[in-house]
């Protein structure tokens, strides 16, 4: 009985604050988070218990240090739900729309719905539907806070109503629909009473779709389905490698990035191991490079499958492959490292008739403060590995590893004086990470009977094109029919502006030409560059 009365005075209060809304015409988000708050806590303890309910659906969705102000008009839909709670021979009205149990979760966490509408009844609606399908929803009832949101908490979906209390839908659309572009973000704008013209704008402003309101549930969730799939499909071909399926280089410069953000922040640990495969040139060349398709399509099958939770792997280069190791140094990455080369060793290749086997090789080390010195120092332990005599794993130890990458450059110039000044402007020339040595020699003869070639260093070859014993363009092709060999790269000095010559050079496999004369700065430039490009395996 006497809950009744006080029932009665509530409704008849939370009646009179209506009337100074309409007097005042906006209020803060901040005033009605308070409102609802208040009202939330009288009428729970006064046998309200539905209203109180309500009262916390709505707070959900609001923040109390807003002062964006909201319009007493768009508040005509929650005070008449307030009221109906008052009102015993009111019925509570039912939504018309019935959730399928088959759409229960259909939705997961990663299904982040940004939706900046101030309609607060439609949207808090909206949002117990969406999470009942299993997405998180966030709620900005202007438009303001609608672009904050979307930078700041990067929502997979998006949808912004045309009419907000600040700005125009498209306003916004003008602000966010570059970077959901960028992002694979669906971005939708929802509009009541629909025009061709608001169509129009709303796809050249950068919307994806367009959702008349009120909306159809019926349609919406399917379209919702559809657009979430699609989503998924891009994101994953973002950063995946298509042959191996796993990481690609992209998505490692990502997550490695993350990781020693992540070590830097909260002292976490984590390793690199850097895995090349072992003469896969010669797989390539005797059986094939389906074959060899299928040698690294089974290698990113088998470390994907014994790399731990957590783990990453990705394909680096060619044939070369990176594997983050969550939470351990890299002493202890070995033992992930061997159960992979265990199963892989033994996995028989077929081509035709032939049998054949694969092995690799693999440097690790730890993050240590910097990710381009992690990366240098796994590359080196990988290079170490190399020599030792590949199908092992090295350790990164600064302390043990003297052994660097050896650079040759070689000249061949019958002219004496040439030979000279870039011998001496090489010895300029001084890298961190690789031992450099320069020979001459004086005619094409003397350099292809020498045997000044190994398969684990580097070579710069200098050729000259013009020379009397044997032309530039001779030694050349004897060079490269000999055996293609990927760790000698050649760059003609020729003085014939010629076109043709140029092209003959580049076509019988130089990989660079200089034309003469030139300054000694200009071909130092040039083998830095030609030496960098030698090291970086990055396709
Ligand atoms: P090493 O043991 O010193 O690593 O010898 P290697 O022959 O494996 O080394 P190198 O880096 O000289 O050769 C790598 C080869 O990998 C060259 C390239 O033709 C081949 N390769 C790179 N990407 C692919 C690919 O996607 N498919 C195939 N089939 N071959 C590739
Ligand atoms: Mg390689
Ligand atoms: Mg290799």
């Amino acid at each position: 009985m006497s809950q009744k009365k006080y029932q009665d005075m509530l409704a008849q209060r939370t009646e009179n604050i209506f009337q100074e809304w309409e007097v005042r015409g906006s209020l803060t988000e901040r005033e009605l988070y308070y409102f609802l708050h208040k009202l939330k806590g009288t009428s729970g303890t006064i046998g309200l218990q539905q209203l109180s309910l309500f009262c916390a659906s709505q707070l959900e969705i609001l923040t109390s240090s807003n002062d964006q102000k909201i319009p007493v008009s768009s508040l005509e839909n929650l005070k008449n739900r307030i009221r109906s709670h008052f009102d015993d021979s009111a019925e509570v009205k039912k939504e018309e729309f019935q959730l399928p149990d088959r759409y229960v979760n259909r939705l997961d966490q990663e299904t982040f719905i940004l939706i900046i509408d101030d309609d607060l009844d439609f949207v808090s609606y909206l949002k117990e539907l969406l999470e009942q399908l299993g997405a998180q929803v966030i709620i900005s009832l202007n438009g303001k806070r609608g672009i904050e949101q979307f930078y700041s908490m990067r929502p997979s979906v998006v949808i912004v109503d045309y009419k907000l209390p600040d700005m125009s839908g498209f306003e916004v659309l003008d602000q966010i629909a570059e970077t959901a572009r960028q992002k694979n973000t669906t971005l939708a704008i929802s509009c009541e009473q629909p025009t061709k013209e608001l169509q129009i704008e709303s796809y050249v402003r950068g919307a994806m779709d367009f959702i008349p309101k009120p909306f159809d549930m019926d349609v919406f969730f399917p379209y919702l389905f559809n657009r979430q799939q699609r989503q998924k499909a891009i994101s994953s071909s973002m950063i995946t490698d298509s042959l191996t399926g796993v990481g690609n280089r992209r998505y490692f410069d990502e997550i490695i990035n993350n990781w020693a953000k992540a070590a830097d922040q909260a002292g976490t640990v984590f390793s690199l191991v850097m895995v090349d495969l072992d003469h896969f040139k010669q797989v390539n060349d005797l059986y094939g490079h389906p074959a060899g398709d299928e040698v690294l399509r089974k290698f990113g099958e088998i470390i994907k499958e014994e790399k731990r939770e957590g783990d990453y792997v990705f394909r680096y280069g060619g044939e070369e492959f990176a594997f983050l190791l969550n939470d351990i140094h890299a002493d202890d990455s070995i033992h992930v490292v061997e159960r992979v080369r265990k199963k892989f060793n033994v996995v028989e290749f077929t081509s035709g008739e032939n049998i054949f086997h694969v092995t690799f090789s693999a440097g690790s080390a730890t993050y240590d403060g910097k990710t381009d010195e992690l990366i240098s120092a796994a590359d080196q332990a990988l290079y170490q590995a190399k020599r030792n005599g590949r199908n092992q794993t090295v350790v990164y130890d600064q302390h043990r590893l003297v052994v660097q990458r050896k650079l040759m450059v070689i000249i061949v110039d019958d002219d004496s004086f040439i030979r000279q000044i870039l011998q001496q402007t090489l010895l300029e020339l001084k890298s961190p990470d690789m031992e450099i040595t320069v020979k001459t020699y004086s005619d094409g003869p003397t350099f292809l009977e020498d045997d000044w070639y190994t398969p684990d260093d580097y070579f710069i070859v200098l050729l000259d094109g013009v020379m009397p014993k044997m032309d530039g363009l001779e030694v050349l092709s004897r060079l490269k029919s000999d055996h293609a060999k990927t760790n000698v790269t050649v760059s003609m000095m020729t003085a014939r502006k010629s076109a043709n010559d140029i092209k003959a050079a580049l076509w019988l496999g130089a990989d660079d030409y200089i034309i003469k004369p030139f300054q000694p700065s200009e071909v130092l430039g040039r083998i830095d560059k030609l030496a960098n490009r030698l090291f970086d395996k990055r396709e």
